[in-house]
C-alpha cells in the first residue's frame, strides 16, 4: 500500500519550543527552550540555554522594535540582533544545532526528535499531497530532500540522527 503524507501545514515556527543545541563549553547535547510561549513572534519571552551536562546556562530575552514586535531574520545566515530563523543554529543563541548529519552533499538538519519524526514521515511518503501550504515545512524542504531517488540516502541520514537523539 502507497503511505501517503498528509500536510498538516506546520511551519518551522512549530518546532520551535526545544532546540538541541552543541553546547559551546563542552560540545555536548545541550538544549535552548523558551520560558513562556515559544512562538518567536512573541516578545518579552526570556530564552534559555540548558547544558545538563556541564551545567552551564544562559538567558537572553530577544530585541524588539519600537512597535513591539520581534526582530526577525529568515535565512541560512546568522544576524547579529535578529531572531534567525532557517539556518542550522537555534534562533537566539546562534549555537549549531545537535541534530544535523551531511547527506548528499548538503546538510540534514532539525531542531528536536519530533521535527525529525515529521522530516521522516514526510520522506517515507511515496506519494504526496499536492500544493502544501506555502509557509509549511514541506513546501519549505529542499528539492534534494523531496526527490524520490534521495530517499533512502535521506532515511538513512535521519536514522543515524535519531539514534544521536536518543544517545547522552
Ligand atoms: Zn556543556
Amino acid at each position: 500500500m502507497k503511505k501517503i503524507f498528509k500536510n498538516q501545514h506546520l511551519m518551522l515556527e512549530s518546532f520551535g519550543y526545544e532546540f538541541l543545541v552543541v553546547c559551546p563549553n563542552c560540545n555536548s547535547k545541550s538544549k535552548v527552550i523558551s520560558l513562556g510561549e515559544h512562538s518567536p513572534y512573541e516578545t518579552g519571552i526570556t530564552k534559555r540555554f540548558i547544558c545538563l551536562y556541564c551545567g552551564r546556562t544562559k538567558e537572553f530575552v530577544p530585541k524588539s522594535n519600537c512597535f513591539n514586535q520581534s526582530i526577525i531574520s529568515y535565512g541560512s545566515k546568522w544576524n547579529d540582533g535578529f531572531i534567525n530563523i532557517g539556518g542550522v543554529f537555534d534562533w537566539y543563541f546562534g549555537y549549531p544545532l545537535y541534530l544535523q548529519i551531511p547527506c548528499s552533499d548538503q546538510t540534514l538538519w532539525a531542531y528536536n526528535l519530533e521535527h525529525l519524526e515529521y522530516l521522516k514521515k514526510y520522506v517515507q511518503a511515496e506519494l504526496r499531497e499536492n500544493h502544501p501550504y506555502y509557509l509549511s515545512v514541506e513546501s519549505r524542504l529542499p528539492l534534494w530532500m523531496k526527490s524520490a531517488k534521495n530517499r533512502d540516502v535521506v532515511l538513512k541520514a535521519i536514522a543515524k540522527l535519531e539514534q544521536k537523539a536518543t544517545q547522552n
